[in-house]
């Protein structure tokens, strides 16, 4: 477990740890950014594995596209299903709330095929921005990391 990323992995189905297992089947947990030693930083994530899309040919442009057009529907269906228009509702608070993930889900896809456009069509390496964005995180006090002091085991039993 020491000296090693969690949640970094390209293969995870080939890495058998615990954080590698919260990739595949989704979930939340603890991530280190960096390795798992003295002064690695430690914060609580949910982690999902959101697929690549094989049958499309997107490109940056037809990716924002659909970025907005998905964001739309997830503030339509907010404003719709919790009210805000002045219609009736007729859905349970727990209906909205799941329609509202399943929009927010089709955001994180298209997100997430951005990432894939990025990566592959300009070369962009995502896992490096990613630490600067945890790094601005922090910076601008949105995030406490908790710094792992002794034994990287020590983050096993921690309870979240
Ligand atoms: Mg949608």
């Amino acid at each position: 477990m020491a000296n090693r990323p969690l949640g970094t992995s390209h293969k995870p189905w080939e890495d058998q740890s615990e954080g590698s297992e919260n990739l595949v089947r989704g979930g939340g947990g603890w991530l280190a950014a960096g390795f798992l030693k003295p002064g690695a930083r430690l914060m609580q994530t949910k982690t999902i594995a959101l697929p690549k899309l094989n049958n499309l040919s997107p490109s940056l442009e037809s990716t924002a596209i659909k970025l907005m057009e998905e964001a739309g529907e997830l503030g339509a269906a907010i404003g719709k299903f919790r009210g805000l228009n002045g219609e009736k509702v007729d859905l349970t608070n727990q209906e909205v709330a799941r329609t509202i993930g399943r929009e927010l889900l089709d955001v994180a896809q298209t997100a997430i095929t951005m990432m894939f456009v990025l990566e592959e069509q300009f070369h962009v390496d995502i896992n490096s921005l990613l630490e600067q964005h945890v790094d601005k995180l922090i910076r601008k006090g949105y995030l406490s990391p908790v710094f792992l002091e002794n034994d990287p085991d020590d983050a096993k039993g921690r309870n979240y």
